[in-house]
């Protein structure tokens, strides 16, 4: 952390988000990936900014982005997809927990099977699943995403990985796929695509209309 960010870190900038401390909590133990303060709070105002009725998330792991995103915006519907039952309970019990059951609705599939109906329409696409799979997930959901809409992708720059030439084969093979990612999002031509160094790295494609 440079000093900049360890001042911003001083500030309140996440307090909206404290009632989820709890999960946070539990995720950190476990070591579930949940997204970085900063990245939450993002996708916070990117909802209110575009008004966003109706949101789908791919990886919905224990419920954290999912519960922060409807609490954030009280009119947003959700729609989250999982493919792990162990987090599908969990993401399920703590959607009670928080009260937002009604308006976040967990698909109980792998994303890469699941095939939201036909004449759904979603104003913003979060995809934080398998980092390798990221493409996959662009070009199964975008046709989904209405004129004007945004996907958000999480984690494309790995733990600052990405760009690098990391020592372990795996990790390389990882960011590799990564990088592939960017440079594939910057290349839609039918998307205005920037990457920002938040959180673990997102990007932010707008559909054009
Ligand atoms: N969005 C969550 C974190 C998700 S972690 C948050 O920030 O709070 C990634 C999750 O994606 C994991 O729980 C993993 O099981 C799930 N996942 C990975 N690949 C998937 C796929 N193909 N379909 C559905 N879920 C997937
Ligand atoms: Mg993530």
């Amino acid at each position: 952390m440079n000093q900049s960010n360890t001042y911003l870190a001083s500030l309140p900038c996440h307090a909206q988000n404290t009632v989820l401390k709890p999960l946070k909590a539990y995720a950190k133990e476990h070591r579930i990936p949940i997204i970085a303060d900063e990245g939450l709070r993002f996708i916070q105002q990117i909802s209110k900014l575009t008004e966003a009725k109706n949101i789908l998330e791919i990886g919905t792991a224990i419920g954290y982005s999912a519960i922060g995103l409807a609490k954030a915006n009280e009119s947003v519907q959700i729609t989250t997809v999982e493919r792990d039952e162990n987090m599908q309970a969990l993401a399920l019990q703590h959607f009670i927990d928080y009260d937002v059951f009604e308006r976040v609705k967990l698909v109980k599939k792998d994303a890469l099977m699941y095939t939201p109906e036909g004449n759904t329409v979603y104003d913003l696409i979060f995809i934080d699943a398998a980092k390798a799979q990221s493409q996959r997930f662009f070009e199964r959901f975008e046709p989904y995403l209405r004129p004007g809409g945004i996907i958000i992708t999480d984690n494309l720059l790995f733990h600052g990985l990405v760009g690098t030439e990391p020592p372990s084969k795996n990790v390389r093979a990882l960011t590799k796929k990564i990088e592939q990612f960017n440079a594939y999002v910057l290349n839609r031509k039918d998307f205005d695509t920037m990457i920002y160094p938040i959180g673990d790295g997102m990007s932010l494609s707008i559909k054009k209309r």
